[in-house]
Parts: C-alpha cells; structure tokens; sequence
C-alpha cells in the first residue's frame, strides 16, 4: 500500500517530547522525509535513537531567526522544498494576572507566537502549491483557564494566524490549518499529574470522554491536515480535547 507521506518533506519544532516526537514517528511510519528540531542535542539525539529511522534532528531554538536559517538553509540543500509545518513547539507557564511578569510574558509569546510566526515564514520560500502548515492551538485559547492568560493569549493568536495567513496565501495552494489538543498525557503530562494529587480526577471529571487524551490522538489529527483527505479545509481549527471545550 502506498504511504500516504512517502518523499514528502516534513518540519516538526520540538520533535523531541509529548506531541511532537509522537507525531514524527507517524509521519516517518508513512513514508516522510522528518525533520525534528529542539533546544538541547542530547534530547534529540534520544528522540532519534528512539524513533530509530527516517528522521532528522537539528538542534535550535524556534525563538532564534539564526537557528531557523540554518534549518531551513539544510533542507534546501537536503531536498530544496518543504511539504508539510507542523509548528509544534511551545511551553505552558502559569501566573494568575496580578503576579504576570515582564519575563513571563516575553518569554510564552517568544516562543508560542514568534516562534510560530518566523517558523512558517522563512519556509514558504521552499513551499508550493500543495504544502499545508499545521499550527498548534489548545483548548486553553478558547476557554478560560485560571492562571494561564498568557498561554491562553498566545494560542489565540494562533488561531488567528492560521486565518490571516489563509487570506495571505490566497492563490498559492499553501493551507494553513490548527489543531488544539485539549489535556493530552505526555511524559511531562504524567509528572505534573504525579506531582498534582486530585488533577487527573479534576481532570477526568472536566472533559466529556472521561480521560486525557493520547499522543497518538493528536497526531492522527496533524496528520489528517497535513494529507490531501483535508484538501478543501483552510483556516480551520481543529480541536482534539474529547469535548472539553464544547461543555
Ligand atoms: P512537551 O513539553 O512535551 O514538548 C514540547 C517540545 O517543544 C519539546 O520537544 C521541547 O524541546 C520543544 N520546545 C520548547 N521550547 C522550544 C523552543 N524554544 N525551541 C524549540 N523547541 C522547543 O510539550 P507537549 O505537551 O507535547 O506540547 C506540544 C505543543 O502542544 C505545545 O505547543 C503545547 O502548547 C501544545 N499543547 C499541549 C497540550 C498538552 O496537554 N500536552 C495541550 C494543549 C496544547
């Protein structure tokens, strides 16, 4: 059977934890050509250890415009064109509004929004017609969460990147699509549960479908916009939260 990413040019940011280095495997299991990027090397060498096939890593900060040239600057020579974005990488801190500091704040949007916004841009030059970006939304940019206005703040913006930039690349054949998990058990997911007596109850009470949901449910979504069976959906979000939103 023919796999449905086979030779396509695939970039994950923060390939190497929870959503993202699930979502590598998937797309490396159909075939793609992956690129996965993080922050430290040794992280990545384990996520390519564990992936063990189809991908590669190039350390950077998403944050850094230097780290995401010299990325994009090894695709080109690599494969000269990218298929598929899938901005994955962010970071969740809390504070409730009186105690938001300076470097809080600078520190989610530099990350969730800028990191966002130079990752997408500095490929189109190698994306054409066909290539869809995938962006990373949360349930907590539709809903308010106590203490997490900034996070929640920069994941709206995402929703609205993904409509801006749907009218921006009118013409082109680029889509442009989010998805939102809700609360989804990463690794890191777990160790704030561990540490959190009463959250997973919390937590299994909040969402309609009674649990969190899995790496793989997120992934299979990215994968869904990223492929041709989502030919005619743009500027959409996609919520993965088994319902939490909706109730
Ligand atoms: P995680 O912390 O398990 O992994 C995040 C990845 O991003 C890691 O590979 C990390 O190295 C990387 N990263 C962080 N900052 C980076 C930077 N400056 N440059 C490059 N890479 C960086 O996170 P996760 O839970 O898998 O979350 C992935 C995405 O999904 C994030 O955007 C997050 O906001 C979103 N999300 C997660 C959940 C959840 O419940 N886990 C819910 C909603 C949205």
């Amino acid at each position: 059977m023919t796999k449905r990413f086979n030779d396509k040019v695939v970039v994950i940011t923060g390939g190497t934890d929870g959503i993202g280095l699930t979502t590598a495997k998937s797309f490396a299991a159909e075939g793609a050509h992956v690129y996965i990027t993080g922050r430290r090397q040794q992280r990545l060498d384990a996520a390519l250890k564990e992936i063990g096939g189809g991908v590669i890593g190039v350390q950077g900060d998403v944050s850094n415009l230097a780290d995401l040239d010299r990325l994009y600057d090894q695709i080109s020579r690599d494969h000269g064109r990218v298929d598929v974005i899938f901005a994955n990488a962010g970071i969740s801190e809390s504070a409730p509004v009186g105690s938001i500091t300076e470097d809080h704040f600078d520190r989610v949007f530099a990350i969730n929004v800028k990191g966002t916004v130079f990752t997408v841009q500095k490929a189109l030059p190698l994306m054409s017609a066909g290539g869809s970006v995938v962006l990373t939304g949360s349930g907590a940019g539709c809903k308010g969460f106590a203490s997490l206005s900034i996070y929640s703040a920069t994941k709206a913006a995402i929703r609205s990147l993904a409509r801006t930039w749907t009218t921006d690349l009118k013409g082109k054949g680029i889509r442009v699509n989010v998805v939102s998990p809700g609360m989804v058990l990463t690794p890191a997911m777990q160790t704030y549960l561990n540490e959190n007596v009463g959250a997973e109850e919390w937590m299994e009470q909040a969402i309609p479908f009674g649990r969190l949901a899995q790496t793989e449910e997120i992934a299979k979504a990215v994968l869904f916009l990223a492929s041709g069976e989502s030919s005619f959906i743009g500027g959409e979000e996609l919520l993965v939260d088994g319902g939490f939103v909706a109730v």
